[in-house]
């Protein structure tokens, strides 16, 4: 048992019912020593004119646009020293993309502009394509899954074995085309066979060592998945990808604001800047938003026609599932478009396996609810 359980166990049986945070073992996660090294990319951002109600619910009146990150991750297995990527953001020719995805661009209801991809980002800090054993998707989307004949064909593509593979013109609704599968082998994550559960969502052990483990996270798109790597043997990250698009689907939740209080600054901010007309908890007042006394996240799942999510109930449950590790202090979750943290999350070459001693979490659960914050969306402009 290491020293934080330990620690845990004692501060148990010390306070009784004070509010404890429960512990990686908790969540039905085996002990190991295995881990992975986890880096962040923000691949690029890209701009959703009059789309933020394609994601999240309420929409103010003045924002309607949403600006989102693009993230994407280097892994490195420590004892296999085997090298992959958990997605990979978009290819920077989007007028190559399938024709449904690049009429999103050619008719400017989303923007870009010039940026390098997740190939020559990775060949300008010295990662050789060669050396990516694999590619994850967390699922069949275009800013997700880069463009694969950029990579040779040594490099395996994971998805889940939900995910639909078929091909554009072939099927004519597909998300992928011929380049996006040609010349690289496909392996299929089996999530109904799944021996393993965390936090309730189905879990493959990728390595057979704990160290990085594949989670069923449906709502988004059909296959959708996520991944838990194990950075030191009691903390993990959550690569949330698309299970989420804003912090403000999962915060505040349950019992989080009692383990990872939001600091009295943004407390303050948050107060006046949130507006009451929108947003309530019961220690509100006409114009002044009490986070404290909130106990469910900001905005709901979006359940529009044209909703980003193909099962917007099924996504909200993922969340809760999501929200049971974001509550606890040995997990840090990460999501694609978090655009609340681009300005402090460190990103390659910096590794992000300190976050925990690095005090990553605390200082940026909350940065969302400050009006100073590009991704506060909270009161109408
Ligand atoms: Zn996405």
């Amino acid at each position: 048992m290491s020293f934080s359980c330990i620690l845990r166990r004692l501060l148990t049986l010390t306070l009784g019912a004070v509010p404890i945070l429960a512990g990686f073992q908790d969540f039905g996660i085996p002990a190991s020593d295995s881990t992975v090294d986890v880096k962040a990319f923000n691949v690029a951002n890209f701009t959703l004119n009059n789309l933020t109600h394609v994601f999240v619910h309420p929409v103010l009146p003045g924002r309607e646009t949403i600006t989102l990150p693009m993230h994407a991750f280097l892994v490195e297995h420590q004892s296999s020293q085997k090298t992959f990527m958990f997605d990979l953001g978009m290819r920077n020719d989007p007028q190559n993309l399938t024709p449904a995805f690049a009429e999103f661009f050619s008719s400017g209801a989303i923007t870009v502009g010039n940026f390098k991809d997740i190939t020559e980002l990775l060949q300008d800090g010295g990662i050789s394509l060669d050396s990516i054993d694999m590619v994850f998707w967390s699922h069949g989307h275009f800013d997700h899954i880069g463009d694969m004949s950029k990579f040779p064909n040594s490099t395996q593509i994971v998805v889940s074995s939900k995910t639909n593979l078929t091909i554009f013109p072939v099927s004519s609704a597909s998300d992928l085309q011929a380049s996006d599968l040609d010349g690289h082998e496909v392996s299929t994550l089996d999530f109904d066979n799944a021996n393993l559960t965390i936090s309730g969502m189905p879990a493959i052990d990728y390595f057979g060592d704990g160290s990085f483990y594949l989670l069923d996270t449906p709502g988004h798109l059909t296959g959708h998945m996520t991944a838990l790597a194990r950075v030191t043997p009691t903390s993990f990250i959550l690569l949330g990808a698309d299970a989420l698009h804003h912090a403000g689907e999962l915060r505040p939740h349950g019992n989080f604001e009692t383990n990872f209080p939001c600091p009295g600054d943004l407390l303050d901010a948050a107060r006046d800047a949130i507006s009451t007309d929108f947003f309530w908890s019961s220690n509100s007042t006409p114009g002044a938003f009490d986070l404290p006394s909130r106990a469910q996240p900001l905005f709901a799942v979006s359940d529009t026609t044209d909703s980003f999510y193909v099962d917007p109930v099924e996504a909200t449950v993922s969340i809760d599932k999501i929200a049971a590790l974001d509550a606890d202090a040995d997990f840090f979750v990460l999501f694609s478009h978090d655009l609340s943290i681009t300005a402090i999350l460190p990103y390659f070459p910096a590794s992000l396996s300190g976050w925990q001693v690095e005090g990553l979490k605390p200082s940026s659960v909350w940065l969302f609810v400050d009006p100073a914050n590009p991704a506060f969306l909270f009161s109408p402009v």
